[in-house]
């Protein structure tokens, strides 16, 4: 008898935990991407996992130049410490193509001719606007060149629990329609290049913005179609003004303030409903080891946006 065994060889093993913040360079980090960066990361760094940031410039009419620096700069200013190097979506334009061209292949995509205005006179309405009609699902209609590219939507839901907002389903052919996944303009779409990448960087679990969880679905859905593994997703409630309106850097909304990270960051801890410190902490190191220390998704509110604390 062998008074040593080795342990049994596991068949299959979990990942280890891998999250990422992917924001797109349209402008200075504001308070509500700092949200999304905070929430991202405390909850891979409290799970012992990795985060990654990856730059999503792939919009290059939407990119503003210097913006991805800036933002880099602001979240090492902030004390966020990201694994690996940093990823940007305008360098990986071959991936992308290579996933469109398997899902051509396979007839789950298919080119489309149709204009906007078009779309918009044939179409009813779904969850985010005109639902394609299918005009070109079957082949072009002769005369007519390939503009988009289209993926194909079944009538059946599509289903996950989200760690914040709970169980979601989506019925994508009936609420959304066939989507487009390279638009007419050439560029790759979001929901393509974001699937994609999310599964070429390990990418375990999502963590973002509660304005993406309409968005889940339909990359769930690539997911399955391209057998990639599917990561779990946590949305955080977004911040909003007043008016209901979603602070963004594209439309210039107040960019933090780098020279003065500590206010900002517990102001985005209470968003996320996190316990606070009593005492302020004295430096951006206590904060981390607090805040990390202290995380628990279950308190983050089951909200899809709210005011900013002082707003209150
Ligand atoms: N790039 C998106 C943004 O800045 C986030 C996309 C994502 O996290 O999937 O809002």
């Amino acid at each position: 008898m062998p008074v040593f065994s080795f342990p049994m060889k596991k068949t299959a093993s979990t990942p280890r935990y891998r999250g990422r913040f992917a924001p797109s360079p349209t402008g200075p980090l504001h308070f509500g991407s700092l949200v999304a960066a905070l929430g991202s990361y405390l909850d891979a760094r409290a799970n012992r996992g990795s985060w990654r940031v990856r730059i999503e410039d792939l919009d290059q009419t939407r990119t503003v130049t210097g913006t991805a620096d800036e933002i880099l700069r602001t979240l090492e200013q902030f004390g966020f410490e990201w694994d690996g190097t940093v990823l940007y979506q305008s360098q990986r334009s071959d991936l992308y193509a290579h996933h469109l061209n398997l899902l051509l292949q396979a007839d789950l995509a298919y080119p489309c001719g149709c204009s906007r205005k078009e779309i918009n006179l044939a179409a009813s309405q779904g969850i985010e606007g005109a639902i394609y009609p299918g005009t070109c699902s079957r082949g072009l209609p002769p005369g007519r060149q390939a503009r988009a590219i289209r993926l194909r939507t079944f009538d059946q839901a599509t289903r996950f629990n989200d760690a914040v907002q709970g169980p979601q389903s989506q019925r994508l052919a009936q609420e959304i329609g066939d989507f487009v996944v390279r638009r007419a303009d050439g560029f790759h779409a979001y929901q393509l290049a974001v699937v994609v990448d999310d599964a070429l960087q390990g990418i375990t679990r999502v963590v973002r913005g509660a304005d993406l969880l309409l968005s889940t679905p339909r990359q769930i859905h690539l997911q399955q179609l391209l057998e990639f593994p599917a990561p779990t997703f946590a949305h955080l409630p977004l911040v909003v003004d007043r008016t209901g309106r979603k602070l963004s850097k594209q439309s210039g909304d107040a960019p933090v303030d780098a020279r003065k990270p500590l206010p900002a960051l517990l102001l985005a801890l209470a968003h996320l409903g996190q316990p606070m410190p009593s005492e302020p902490p004295l430096g951006l190191d206590e904060f981390w080891e607090w805040a990390i220390c202290h995380w628990s998704m279950a308190a983050v509110p089951k909200k899809l946006a709210a005011l900013p604390p002082q707003l209150c």
